[in-house]
């Protein structure tokens, strides 16, 4: 399926049933407009409340623009780990070989453009899906960019120039981030980000990954094991605002497997110097302690940061507070200052930037506004995983933030490195897997934080998480029975504190 697709009206099977026009007619007077998210949307329609979307792509500067669904869909998690996969089946042809398989010798190749076009296939199914889906819950969508004319009326304006004007009683403001480009000569013009990437129609190339975000490790990650000559540059440290020893840890890893880190340093001039897809490019860039480095390559990727959609929108007109990074600044209730105006998702000041943290955020918003429930979104304790080659689960605080919040004193981390056993007869490398718990001492030693790098680490995390919420302590952790031989054992046998200085490599099975 393609935009066209997308924006023509759909098939007959597709137009709503009966029962949802007749909830639309009934329930008429209430109605609820929104910038994106498909099953925020539904909800309140799932609720009898007559809805609908907005929900625009204004093409990146290469011009990529993508179907319904934002950005999780379409330039974000679902194309990234895919991707992620097909980097990691790369690396167990190497591993077969170990367990006897007789894979070729000669080295195996990828093929971009197969994978490339496999996974756009499955996200334009998930691009038509949510379109049948707001078709069924008879939730009005509209393929036009947003902007508020006063706090009940908003303009949309489609590709064609051609606008539109509604009315609502309630607007909930959901429109995301996008890829931020440094403000150097060339970045614009010859630079590409994560919304270009997914579905770039050619072979990258020899890339440099600009950027220590968690967006520009796993790009820089799964291109340099899908075979391409990869190199990362950073201005400072890595993953800024998770824990900095495992941030480390993975670029250790990261650099161990052919990854190249150029730090702390910043590009300062992007030039082409050859045409083609790809082209070259010849990049000029600063070393932190002055000197000039100058090298080319096919692709430059800025994974730099995400600047939140609210400008251009006509907030200013409505008065709806934003912080000086743009974010809208809402309460626990996710109200803004304007009182009919709600907002979830990336735009949210200090909200962490998931998907089903909007997703959730959004689904209690609505059940909120119009149906019975009172519950409020926790966003404390949210787990999450960074899908760089080894991936990377934490929940709850850093090693710094628990120790600036409660004192060395108050603090034990419990430690440990492990051997995955899958990892043991391909003799991959000891000690690269990690796995740490923080606990508040003087609350019987409550797990607050919870980090572990190793296979599957994001399978491994979420139970956990769980856990976390209900207050687990060590104590809990330590008696409760391992599955052997998992990874997710090591968690149920720390014994190792930090502050001991013990020897944290693995003993074996
Ligand atoms: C490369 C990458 C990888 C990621 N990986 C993960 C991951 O593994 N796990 C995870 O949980 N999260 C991940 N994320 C983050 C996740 O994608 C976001 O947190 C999530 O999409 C936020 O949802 P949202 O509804 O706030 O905004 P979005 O999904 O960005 O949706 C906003 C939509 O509104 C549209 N819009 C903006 N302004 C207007 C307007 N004025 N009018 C009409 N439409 C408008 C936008 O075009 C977009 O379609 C990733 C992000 C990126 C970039």
């Amino acid at each position: 399926m393609d935009e066209r697709e997308l924006r023509s009206d759909p098939p007959e099977m597709f137009r709503p049933c009966e029962e949802n026009k007749r909830k639309e007619t009934q329930c008429g007077t209430k109605t609820m407009q929104h910038q994106f998210f498909p099953l925020r949307v539904q909800e309140a329609a799932n609720l009898g409340m007559k809805a609908a979307v907005f929900d625009f792509v204004k093409p990146s500067p290469p011009g990529t623009t993508w179907g319904l669904g934002g950005t999780c869909v379409n330039v974000g998690c679902i194309p990234k780990k895919l991707m992620h996969q097909a980097s990691l089946l790369g690396h167990q042809f190497d591993d077969a070989r170990e367990f006897g398989w007789e894979v070729p010798e000669e080295s195996i190749k990828h093929n971009w453009e197969k994978m490339r076009d496999a996974i756009q296939d499955h996200i334009g199914s998930l691009n038509w899906n949510y379109r049948v889906q707001l078709r069924d819950k008879a939730v009005d969508y509209h393929n036009y960019y947003a902007e508020f004319i006063d706090a009940h009326r908003i303009k949309g304006t489609n590709r064609k120039e051609k606008v539109i004007e509604k009315t609502s009683k309630y607007f909930l403001l959901a429109m995301g981030m996008r890829p931020r480009y440094p403000e150097i000569p060339g970045a614009i013009e010859y630079g590409i980000t994560s919304d270009d990437l997914f579905s770039l129609s050619y072979c990258p190339g020899k890339t440099l990954v600009v950027g220590a975000s968690y967006v520009s490790l796993e790009c820089g990650g799964f291109l340099a094991s899908l075979g391409f000559d990869v190199t990362i540059m950073v201005r400072s440290i890595l993953l800024r605002g998770f824990d900095q020893q495992m941030a480390e840890k993975i670029g250790e890893y990261m650099a161990n497997h052919n990854i190249k880190f150029i730090r702390p340093c910043v590009p300062t001039k992007i030039e082409k110097i050859e045409d083609g897809e790809p082209g070259k490019l010849r990049v000029t860039a600063k070393h932190q302690d002055g000197h000039e480095i100058i090298d080319e390559y096919n692709t430059v990727i800025f994974a730099i940061g995400r600047d939140p959609c609210t400008k251009n929108v006509g907030l200013d007109k409505l008065g709806v507070q934003l912080n000086k990074n743009g974010f809208v600044i809402a309460d626990e209730r996710e109200r803004t200052n304007v009182p009919n105006m709600y907002a979830v998702g990336d735009i949210l000041e200090g909200r962490p930037e998931l998907t089903p943290v909007a997703i959730h955020a959004g689904r209690l918003l609505v059940n909120r506004l119009f149906g019975e429930s009172s519950l409020l979104c926790d966003y404390v304790n949210i787990a999450t995983t960074v899908f760089t080659p080894l991936e990377y689960g934490a929940i709850g605080y850093s090693e710094e933030d628990a120790l600036a919040k409660f004192g060395d004193e108050d603090i034990e981390v419990y430690h440990q490195n492990f051997v995955p056993l899958e990892w043991t007869v391909p003799h991959r490398e000891e000690n690269a897997c990690y796995a740490k718990l923080i606990c508040h001492i003087s609350d019987k030693e409550r797990v607050v934080g919870l980090h572990v790098l190793g296979p599957n680490a994001g399978e491994i995390t979420q139970g956990y998480a769980v856990a976390m919420k209900l207050g687990a302590t060590k104590a809990d952790f330590s008696s409760t029975i391992g599955i052997h031989p998992t990874c997710s054992e090591i968690f149920t046998t720390l014994i190792i504190t930090k502050r001991s200085g013990k020897d944290i490599t693995q003993a074996g099975c």
